[in-house]
Parts: structure tokens; sequence; C-alpha cells
């Protein structure tokens, strides 16, 4: 789970930032079919303005209510013309979870149309509390067994009304396995309204208890190929001129990593014979070690420094090894949302990604921090998965869950007592980041991780993979779900992520047998009916458009469907074999026009 609402009350212009870093070069705004137009910030105040103005005007369609301010988190143009801003909202001055909403402007900033949260306009008055700040406090550190930040008012409009509550961020949670948790307290009643772990870890309880239950221990293959050539992306220009060189510099070179073979890695020459583990081509991404230690800031990380620029050695017998998998990861994962979508960094900012590795003792997951900005990444319990979680996809999965945070934060609507988390906005999240995950093998093309549409397939897992886009039950593990049913509203996230991970397969390569690279895939529809497939690129397109304009904290899976047909109108047409295609890949799992719940946010 990510971090609620309040973090992203500042006003950020993402699109305004000139994203150079260090050194910005290699990033030249060069990017082929780039997602969203730059704009200066005196156009993105603009349309931010006409946005605001637009959403009170339309107040009926959009929910925007008298003491409602409307604080703007994202600004995106698009190539072909429409405008879109992401709002956050306070409601007498307290945040109000739950209340984002999409406002959609024309090329010429007139409204065209709302995507938001919430049904219902938001009232509540701070006069109304029963509790004090100190109970909702004292409540909070129980609950969630640990120490209790100060209580704040907020409005919580996530379960279709309003009540007034407190917002408590609880520390050094004993109730989950990485980070804090956020507590939200009924401000009347002293009810839990929900209790999420701040961070989004890879592997859930639930998972780890049934990997238990069948004594099943995970210990991958490490080492391969290590005299393969990796396909690190190598730097280009800023070669360091002998004659007059000024530290640091960019420089090039070479990780013996764990799982993904040999790889080049772009770093930071700090000095003569000085290396450290940093990419100033990619914002200053740098990996850290945690020394076993629960990290939770990144300062506390130890520097992975180098006097040669080789880095790793395949094996776990030297510390820097996981670092390599986890920078290359990172790397790779960055260059694919700027590759295919022009994204500058996960929060599309131009900052840094950050990562830990050798985080906490005998951890056997990996987590997405997204108050830390930073993957963390244990080495194994020593019991039941004796390496690192640091293979590719995990770090495209676990980065995607950063962008969906800094995006469209689609919420889990419950998480037990444990951390598992139900409902078809937090398998939406899942599905995205399994889907986008397994993109980022793509973009890589390293022969020692070949792109498939699995998950987790080099976890050394019995059933092959941990989960499968092309036909999701395969994963008994999770039990993950091929086709929708009312029922989907509040299964567990990885097992309801199957629904539209598999409507995107079949969007890409659709329905029936095939082989693509390495394997087998045989992808069956609900109705019985083929789809033909309008390739990985396309559907990419589609569903990152659907997910950064027409998605919000609330979207299921009938609403995800309305996305991704508003997305591919908007690139290629009403008309178009591609919209056709996304009504048909929806179709194909159950999610239609006709068995439309009755709204339910
Ligand atoms: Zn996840």
């Amino acid at each position: 789970m990510r971090r609620a609402h309040i973090r992203g009350l500042a006003v950020a212009v993402a699109v305004t930032t000139a994203a150079t870093g260090l050194a910005g070069t290699a990033f030249a705004d060069s990017a082929t079919g780039a997602d969203q137009v730059s704009v200066s910030s005196s156009t993105a105040e603009s349309v931010v303005e006409a946005a605001r103005t637009a959403a009170f005007a339309h107040a009926s369609a959009t929910g925007v209510s008298q003491g409602d301010e409307l604080h703007a988190q994202d600004v995106l143009v698009d190539p072909e013309g429409a405008r879109h801003v992401r709002f956050v909202r306070t409601h007498q001055g307290m945040a109000v979870l739950g209340g984002d909403l999409v406002v959609h402007l024309t090329k010429k900033l007139s409204y065209d149309g709302v995507t938001r949260a919430a049904d219902h306009k938001v009232r509540a008055t701070a006069r109304a509390a029963k509790l004090t700040a100190g109970q909702a406090e004292a409540k909070a550190a129980s609950v969630a067994k640990g120490d209790a930040g100060s209580a704040h008012l907020v409005v919580d409009a996530r379960d279709g009304a309003s009540a007034l509550a407190y917002e408590v961020r609880v520390t050094d949670s004993s109730t989950t396995e990485a980070g804090s948790r956020t507590v939200v307290i009924d401000a009347l009643t002293g009810k839990v309204r929900s209790n999420t772990p701040d961070t989004d870890e890879f592997l859930s309880p639930q998972l780890i208890d049934t990997l238990r239950e069948r004594g099943e221990t995970l210990d991958p293959e490490t080492g391969i190929g290590s005299e393969s050539a990796g396909t690190g992306t190598p730097a280009t220009g800023l070669t360091p001129n002998s004659a007059a060189v000024r530290y640091p510099v960019r420089a090039t070179g070479t990780g013996r990593s764990l799982f993904a073979g040999k790889v080049t890695l772009t770093t930071t020459k700090t000095g003569p014979g000085k290396y450290l583990l940093k990419d100033p081509s990619r914002y200053g991404t740098e990996t850290r070690d945690a020394r076993g230690q629960e990290a939770d800031s990144f300062s506390d990380g130890k520097k992975f420094t180098s006097t040669t620029n080789k880095w790793g050695n395949g094996a776990t017998s030297s510390r820097a090894s996981a670092a390599v998998d986890a920078q290359y990861g990172v790397a790779e994962t960055l260059d694919f949302y700027k590759q295919t979508f022009g994204r500058k960094g996960i929060k599309n900012n131009g900052k840094a990604a950050r990562a830990m590795v050798h985080w906490g003792n005998k951890v056997g997951n990996a987590f997405w921090d997204s108050r830390c900005g930073c993957m963390l990444y244990g080495d194994g319990d020593g019991e039941w998965f004796n390496k690192p979680l640091v293979v590719l996809d995990v770090t495209g999965h676990e980065l995607t869950h950063g962008v969906v945070d800094a995006t469209a934060k689609l919420e889990p609507t419950r998480v037990d007592a444990r951390g598992n988390q139900y409902g078809e906005p937090g398998s939406l999240n899942e599905s995205l980041a399994d889907i986008f995950g397994s993109n980022v093998e793509f973009t890589a093309k390293n022969a020692k991780n070949p792109p498939n549409y699995l998950l987790g397939e080099k976890l050394g897992l019995d059933q092959g993979f941990l989960r499968r886009l092309d036909k999701p039950s395969l994963d008994v593990l999770e039990g993950a779900i091929d086709y929708w049913a009312p029922s989907t509203y509040d299964a567990e996230v990885h097992a309801g992520s199957g629904v539209s991970s598999h409507a995107y397969y079949l969007l890409a390569e659709g329905s029936g047998r095939k082989t693509i690279g390495s394997v087998t895939y045989n992808s069956p529809t609900y109705d019985g009916r083929s789809v033909t497939g309008i390739g990985r690129s396309k559907a990419t397109k589609i569903y990152y458009r659907a997910l950064t304009r027409y998605m919000v904290s609330t979207t299921d899976f009938h609403d995800a469907r309305v996305a991704t047909l508003k997305a591919a109108k908007a690139l290629y047409g009403l008309n178009s074999t591609e919209y056709k295609a996304v009504n048909r890949s929806w179709a194909a799992v159950n999610v239609t026009a006709a068995n439309t719940p009755a709204a339910r946010h």
C-alpha cells in the first residue's frame, strides 16, 4: 500500500520541471512517441487555473462544492491537444481522502469532462469531532502496534459518504514488515476506518503463508552467464576530457549481477580511481547498502564505492552483486518509462530513483517505500527464500507502484490486520505493476533475462513463475482469476489483478495458442470468441494513457474499461480497430457496459 493522500497536497507541476538531471544529454527531449508535450510553467499555470475554474463552473458534474479547495498535482498535455489536470482536494482546510479528480480540457481550455474518485459532495465540519487528537493517536498506536505521530483531521470520502476522521502515521509498527502505517480513525465514533502499510511489499503475507505451507524453498540460480554481455544502456556523450577533468564526471562501469548476467552501468567518477554507484545520466539514481538495518531514510545507507568501476561478482559473497541487480533494474525501468512515454523519473519530475539493498535482518521481500522514494530489498529470510529479491521484473513491478502512486494512486478498498489488501482498485494497481513490469523486460532485451509475459519467472518457484498475464489462473499460489465476477469486488489484490492483466494480454497479443520468444501462451476468453491483438506497443500506450489521465484512486475494473476506451479514442479514434479491440478485450474477461455494477463510491 502506498501512503495516503496528504503527501500530494503541495502544488507540484511536474511537467514544468526541466528534467536535466546532473547531465541530461543522454535524455535529450527526443523520445519518439512521447505521451505528453512539455510546456512552460506559465502555460501549465494557466491550464491549472482554467481547470480549477471549470471544476467549480461545472460543479454538478465534478462534485466540487463550497469549502473545497483544489490543489493541482499533475498537468498533462496530450500530443493530440487535450489537457488534463489532476487535483487533490481539501475541504475547509482538511485533506479529503478519496477527493481526487482529473479535469479534462480541450486544446482551447474549455471543459471536456471529469474523472472523479467520489460520486458524492464532500460535507464535514471540524467542530463535529467527538474524539480528541490525543485519543485518536492512542487508538492508532494500539491498533498498529507502534509509535503514533500527531493526528490531524481529514475528511474521509472514500466510502460513499463524507466522514470526519483523524489521520495518524504510526512508525515502528510491529504489524508490518517494513516501514510504517497510516491509520484513519473516525472522529465521531472512534472506529478504525483504515489501517494501511505505507510500503508496498512484493510478496503478500498470504503468499508467504502459502509457500510455507507447501514447504517450497526458493533458491533461484544466480551468477548466470557472467561472461555474457548484458544490455545496460551505454552512456553517450560527456566523455571526460583528460586535459581538464572536473569531478564528478560520468563513467561507464561493468557489473556482475546475481540474476541478469554481466551488465553495463553508468556510474560517477568522483576522483582519480574513485567511483560511486550513482548514475548521473538518470537523474542521479543511486543504490546504497542498508547494512542489515531497517533504515527508513536513504541517508542511512552506505554508499557503494569502487576503485576499478567493476561491481559485484555474480554471487552473494560480494555485497555489491545485489546492488548491481538493483541499480541495473532501476535504470532499465527508468529507461522503459522515458523511451516509451517520455516520462522523466518515477514521479515525472526529473528526480532520482533510489534503492537500498541488504535491507533489514533476514527479510525475504522487496518493497517500494513512497515516503523515501526508495526500493528496499531484503536478502532473503534464510528459511524459505535464500536470495535477495532483486530480479528485473520485481523492480519493474515495484517501481510501477511508484508511478501509480504519483498518478492515479489506486487504493485497496480494504486491508486486513496482516496487511493483505483487497478490492478492485488495488487489484488494478497490482495488474498495472505486472503489465509495465513485464514491459521493462521487453525494453531491457537482456538475453540472460528474456522478456515475456510472466512475472517472477526467475524466483525459482515450483510453478515456474509467480504470475502470468495470458492465463492468470495458472498461478495457483495466489489463486489469480481470469474473468471478472461480482465477487471480484472484494478479491485479494494479487488474485484480482488477473482480470485486467488478462484483458491487457488479449489486447496486446490476442487469444489462443502462440509462442513468443521461448514461452508458449494460450489465452482463453470468457465468451469463447477469439480476440485479435493490436500489438504490445499500442496496448501499452493505451494503458499508460488511461492510468495517467482517466484513472483515480477508486477506479474499478468497469471504470478501467471506460478509461482505456477513452485513451484508445484519444490515441486512435472512435472508429479505430484499436478502440474496438479494447472493447473486445474487456468483454473477453467479462467486463462489459451491460454488467457494470451500481455505483459503489
Ligand atoms: Zn505489487
